[in-house]
Order: structure tokens, then sequence, then C-alpha cells
């Protein structure tokens, strides 16, 4: 057997809308792009939704869209993928890291306070894995201290916190369509917003610049960042079939957590969820108990690839990439929560279409290779 770490969740209608979309000869700037960003906007439910290239893109139109530059600090955390912190540096401002908690693996509010300067220009928030950050003490935080909030909703299509979708808070927010994310459009993000002005700027700046679509005035330094209309088409028939895609995953979570506690609860940990919001999860990932050392952890992951099994040590901690090392000179024990927690966690194969004797095959497989650990 042999079982990818994630795939998208493709079907005939997806096919036949791109195929459309080529024999009309129309390949960027287009409906579809429209459309996708009507569908998206409605269903977090802000008033506007920019298609931007990538979550990538998306961020850093928002990191310039604030003005964020050299000299300035944004807060955010370091456990997460590393465009959330990458999209300061593009700006040459500084990322100021903040440790996680344990439960939620969000940045934790507690612990920003003490790093707020008068250089603190913004917070970004991660809502890591899909489990939304505590955006009610965030968005406190940022009101005391006017600061702008942003809401790095890449992972977390869906999810809520006390009622809202991820995406929505903060001055604005991002989703992306990586393939592994929960639907895809191949390369592409959403800048998601209430407020007509960001909206404004971040169509122009994805545009070459262009605030009044003169094709060839620019009025503002802009990027090429604009989404195609293959993307936006495949995009649009995923965001249309959403609710089935997100309710197949909410299955396979469901199954994966059953079966991992009732095999495995005396060595793993299955993903927490803090009571009263719902999660759409982007990878499903497991915390080896805290007797296991990072060492353990790889070589179950090498094991389980041994086995057909894809899996992966998300995140590991950003501060201790390269170039932030070089750059910050952070060293190990910087923010011992993110590193204690990133040395064991395990994401396993999820995607909407894993059979129930993948997933049986999955678990007795972790099973064999964690028996000798007992
Ligand atoms: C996926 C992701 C992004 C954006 O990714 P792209 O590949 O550029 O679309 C940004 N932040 C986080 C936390 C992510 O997981």
């Amino acid at each position: 057997m042999r079982i990818p770490l994630a795939k998208p969740d493709i079907t005939q209608r997806e096919i036949n809308e791109v195929t459309k979309v080529l024999k009309s000869g129309r390949l960027a700037l287009g409906k579809y792009t429209e459309k996708f960003e009507k569908i998206v906007a409605d269903f977090i439910g802000v008033k506007h939704a920019i298609a931007v290239s990538s979550g990538t893109a998306g961020l850093h139109v928002l990191v310039k869209i604030f003005d964020i530059k050299d000299g300035d600090e944004v807060i955010t955390t370091p456990f997460s993928f590393i465009a959330s912190a990458n999209c300061i540096l593009f700006e040459r401002a500084k990322p100021v890291f903040v440790d996680i908690d344990p439960q939620t693996l969000g940045i934790d509010p507690a612990k920003i306070k003490a790093k707020i300067t008068p250089k603190t220009r913004a917070i970004i928030g991660v809502d890591v894995f899909g489990h939304p950050a505590d955006w009610t003490e965030l968005t406190k935080i940022a009101h005391k201290h006017k600061i702008l909030l942003i809401d790095d909703a890449c992972e977390a299509l869906g999810s809520v916190w006390r009622g809202k979708k991820c995406g929505s808070f903060g001055d604005a927010g991002v989703l992306a369509f990586y393939p592994n994310k929960q639907i895809s459009c191949g390369e592409g993000g959403m800048i998601l917003t209430n407020n007509i002005k960001i909206d404004k700027l971040a169509r122009a700046l994805r545009n070459q610049g262009r605030l009044n679509y003169t094709w060839l005035q620019h009025d503002i330094l802009g990027y090429n960042y604009r989404l195609d209309e293959m993307s936006a088409a495949l995009g649009y028939i995923q965001m249309i079939r959403s609710r089935q895609i997100l309710q197949k995953r909410q299955k396979i979570v469901n199954i994966y957590n059953t079966l991992l506690n009732r095999e495995l609860a005396d060595m793993i940990d299955t993903p927490y969820k803090s009571p009263g919001c719902s999660i759409n999860y982007f990878v499903y990932v497991i915390q080896l108990k805290p007797r296991f050392k990072q060492v353990d952890r790889d070589q179950i992951i090498k094991q389980l690839s041994a086995k057909g099994i894809a899996a992966s040590n998300y995140f590991p901690p950003i501060h201790l990439q390269p170039f932030y090392r070089q750059q910050f000179h952070y060293k190990q024990n910087d923010f011992p929560v993110t590193e204690n927690i990133s040395q064991r966690t395990i994401a396993l194969p999820f995607y909407s279409n894993l059979t129930t004797a993948e997933l049986k095959y999955i678990v007795k497989s972790l099973a064999a290779i964690l028996k000798p650990y007992l």
C-alpha cells in the first residue's frame, strides 16, 4: 500500500469547468475569478474577497497595504508554515515571535504584552492546522494597543471561533488553496476583508499597481499576483463542493480519533479541540507523549514511510530555520513550548478520499512501530 500525505479531491465537475475555460480562450482576468471571489466571500461571511496567486502573495499584499516596513515589528508565531513570518521579512520589517499555547498550538495571548514595543505595528495570528487562534484575546490586544491584526487562515477554511469563520478576524485575513489544503485551485490564495479601502488597494497591488484599471496606467508600485482563470474555475467548483469535501474530511478525523484513542492512548495524543469552536483540519497531527524524543519521532516517520505511509514533521519551528538563525541569532530553547511540541508531532495521511481500510492500515502500522516504546 502507498498512501500519500495529502491528495486533492478532484471530480469530473472540476475537469469540465477548467476545460470550459481553456475552450473559451479567456485565460486571465475573467468571470471565474469574480465567481470564485464571490463564493468565498459569502462562505466566510466577509464583504470583500480578492483572489491572488498564492496565500503567500496574499500575506505580502497585506503587509504592503498596512505600510509595514524597515524598522517596524510584527508579532507572530514561530509554530507555523514559514510564509506567515516571511511576509514580514519581504518588507524588511522584523518578525517578533511569541511562544504558543500548548493546547491550541496558536500564539499565546498571555505572552504578547511583554513583546509589544513602540515599533509594534501588527499581530499576525495563524489558525494552526485549522485550529482557530484565540481571536477574542488577539482582538482585545490589538484594539488596546492600536495595532493591526491579520488572520492567516491559510490552514483553516471553514473553521469557526465563537460563531465567526476564520479569515474574518482582524483587519484582514488570508486563505490559501495549495493542493494540500482543504480545497485547492492548484496555486492560489484569497484576501478577505470588510474594509473597502483594503479591497481597492489589494486589487491594485495584485494587478501591477493599476488603481483604475486603465491598462497602461500604474498608479502605485504593484505586482503580478493575479490568479488565472483555470485556477479560479477549479477553485469555484471546489467551493461549490466544499460542504461535501469538508464533511468527508471530518469523517476521516472521527475515524482516526476513535481508532487512535482506542489503540494508542498511552503513547500519543490526538488533536486538541477548544470548546466552542469547530475545526476543519488542514493536516491531521498527532503528538507523541512527552517521554518521546525528536530522534524517536524522526525514526517513527521513517518507519511509517517504509510501510508506504507518508508522514511528516509539521512544523519545525520557524526561528530555528537556517536563515532565521543566521539573521536573528535565534538558538535552541528560545521558544520552549514550540520546540517541545514540534519535536513530537507527526502529520498522518489526511485527505477526503482516504478509505477505512487505509485508515486501519495506518493505525495498525503505527501501533506496531510504537510497540517497542511501550
Ligand atoms: C499554506 C500556508 C500559507 C500560504 O501558502 P501558499 O503555498 O503560498 O498558498 C500561508 N500560511 C500558512 C500558515 C500556510 O499553511
